[in-house]
């Protein structure tokens, strides 16, 4: 039996799945340790695989990355949580570390993927999603592919300024929606988790002036099927999408008929992986010169 290997390394957690064919078959999720960069985390990944090859034998590895990431040079370009990532050369590592040939994408893009495949997204096109986590990443499928853009940058509404002058955001500038709507400051801005300010009708209320700002420009730019959002915010579920959707009907233009269609991740915590495991199919497919995923 040969398995298909995704990794999805995140800010806060990192999460390891092995699929046969379209069936999630063996996953490990824990907590990243932010301090301890990169070569800790590669240990993890690392110590994992070795475990799993014990029982399972693997052909083929997608990786979705928590930060902006080179596609056609297939390099992590940094990352803005965590430390150590600056141009790393992922691929050569599966190569090199777990003997696996790889693919290395965004995890908001591999998240769009896989929510557009096999999730909440599915027939959507085109769809936006976006992750509302530790910070906020988004990703664009259209004509059935992601939109990566001319330099990989496609996507990026997590800087998108939504309050000229606001705060500082790690990026460097000011105002951001990540500032503004992301867990890591949300929990810094009000101290408390995001679980309980999303039990708070009134923090909702202005929450959602933000997120709407950075959704509008999606809205009003791509026109989308629909938006999915996953990340761990998005789990607040009605709670955050009725008066999302509320202040979006406000903000969006008049004569634009554009749909309000936001729905959450129908894979959870896994959109990421799903969507990994596709792209490493999909290059082996197309490597084989074969137009199937
Ligand atoms: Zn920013």
């Amino acid at each position: 039996m040969s398995y298909t290997l995704a990794i999805d390394i995140g800010g806060t957690k990192f999460t390891l799945a092995a699929f046969d064919g379209d069936r999630l078959v063996l996953r490990h999720s824990a907590a990243t340790n932010r301090e301890a960069g990169r070569d800790w985390m590669l240990e993890q990944v690392a110590r994992i695989v070795a475990a799993w090859k014990q029982q399972a034998s693997f052909d083929r590895c997608g990786v979705g990355f928590g930060g902006p990431v080179d596609f056609a040079r297939q390099r992590v370009a940094c990352s803005t949580h965590v430390g150590g990532w600056q141009d790393f050369d992922f691929p050569s590592w599966t190569q090199k570390e777990l003997g696996l040939a790889s693919v290395l994408d965004n995890d908001a893009n591999a998240g769009a993927l896989g929510e557009f495949l096999y999730g909440a997204g599915r027939h959507r096109d085109p769809l936006f999603y976006m992750t509302l986590s530790t910070g906020i990443g988004g990703g664009i499928v259209s004509g059935g592919e992601i939109l990566r853009g001319a330099d990989s940058y496609a996507g990026e509404i997590g800087h998108l300024t939504v309050r000229p002058g606001g705060p500082p955001c790690l990026c460097g500038s000011q105002g951001c929606l990540e500032r503004m709507c992301a867990g890591l400051w949300l929990e810094r801005d009000y101290g408390m988790p995001a679980a309980e300010l999303f039990a708070r009708p009134d923090f909702v209320e202005r929450y959602v002036v933000d997120l709407a700002l950075g959704l509008k420009s999606c809205i009003m730019l791509l026109n989308p099927s629909r938006i999915v959002i996953g990340g761990g915010i998005s789990k607040a579920g009605d709670r955050l999408f009725s008066p999302l959707r509320a202040e979006l009907r406000r903000q969006i233009t008049n004569w634009s008929r554009a749909r309000i269609d936001i729905q959450p991740a129908a894979l959870g915590d896994d959109s990421v992986l799903w969507g990994a495991a596709a792209l490493a199919r999909l290059k082996q497919a197309r490597m084989e010169n074969k137009e199937c995923l």
